[in-house]
């Protein structure tokens, strides 16, 4: 056994071999420490080492469970977060508004970030990290937070990120006014046929009611009594819903900027609050 064969199982039962080799990589690397660069270098694997890998795919295939799930961790934003089926697995798309929170703090100096949805924390953590905010981070799940909370003292973000049990904004107090919200909350609408894999996920980080838009409608509509005035809000974006969106935001907001993801999908919308 080789790992162009574990990579061609992964194939065989029906993924899509770029994702393939990643999956192989990040079992390779958790397991065996062995990166992609020894890989490139022609440094071989053990025979065990093999036995090891091979074990794993064959589990994930069986299971059809995410890799993420298996190592305990995802890479986001140039760290590793810990997952487990508590919380959804950090996407490389939410590095695109994790990167645009980040841009916007630091060119505004803003202090306070709201993120809703925090599931692992991976939002809140990375705009802790790299600009000089406090990121309070919700969730409606106790086992999410303490997931986020494991990240954020990995990290050695505490006291910079910070986190809170809170159904949206019902724990959110009428005197804390933030400088901008962020969330990248459940918008899948529920009638969606997914792959098993996604479907190890939590449901309630994955399906909204209202075709999908139930969150965003409900946060646009609490947001403006807890932002501060020219402050921001800004969301994740499902496939297609980003003019739907942008209506819901035009009532109390002004500035909207829609941008697309690497695929040309619009991916992300944020907008001013007047
Ligand atoms: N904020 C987390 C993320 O972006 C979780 C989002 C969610 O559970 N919907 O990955």
């Amino acid at each position: 056994m080789t790992m162009k064969k574990i990579v061609k199982l992964l194939v065989d039962s029906g993924i899509d071999e770029n994702e393939a080799k990643c999956e192989v990589n990040i079992l390779a690397e958790h397991f065996c420490n062995y990166t992609a660069n020894d890989y490139v270098r022609g440094i071989p694997l053990t025979d065990e080492q093999i036995d090891l890998i091979r074990s794993k795919v064959e589990y994930r295939i069986k299971n059809k469970v995410p890799v993420q799930y298996i190592t305990g961790k995802a890479w986001f934003m140039g760290d590793y977060y810990k997952v487990s089926p508590d919380v959804l697995i950090p996407r490389d798309e939410t590095e695109l508004l994790a990167n645009l929170a980040i841009e916007i703090v630091r060119n505004n100096n803003l202090k306070n970030v709201l993120d809703i949805g925090t599931g692992s924390g991976c939002l809140a953590c990375s705009i802790a990290k790299y600009t000089d905010a406090v990121v309070l981070g919700i969730d409606i799940s106790s086992d999410a937070l303490r997931v986020a909370l494991d990240n954020v003292s990995t990290l050695n973000l505490n006291n910079r990120a910070v986190f809170r049990k809170s159904d949206l904004f019902n724990k959110i107090h009428d005197n804390e006014k933030f400088d901008i919200i962020v969330s990248n909350p459940p918008y899948i609408s529920k009638d969606t046929q997914l792959e098993e894999e996604v479907l190890k996920e939590p449901h309630i980080a994955l399906f909204a009611d209202e075709n999908g838009y139930e969150f965003y409608r409900k946060i646009i509509q609490s947001a403006p009594s807890y932002l501060k005035r020219g402050g921001y809000l800004m969301f994740e974006l499902g496939l297609g819903e980003a003019l739907n969106v942008k209506k819901m935001l035009e009532h109390d907001f002004t500035d909207i900027t829609i941008k697309k993801d690497l695929a040309g999908i619009e991916r992300l919308i944020y907008a001013k609050y007047q």
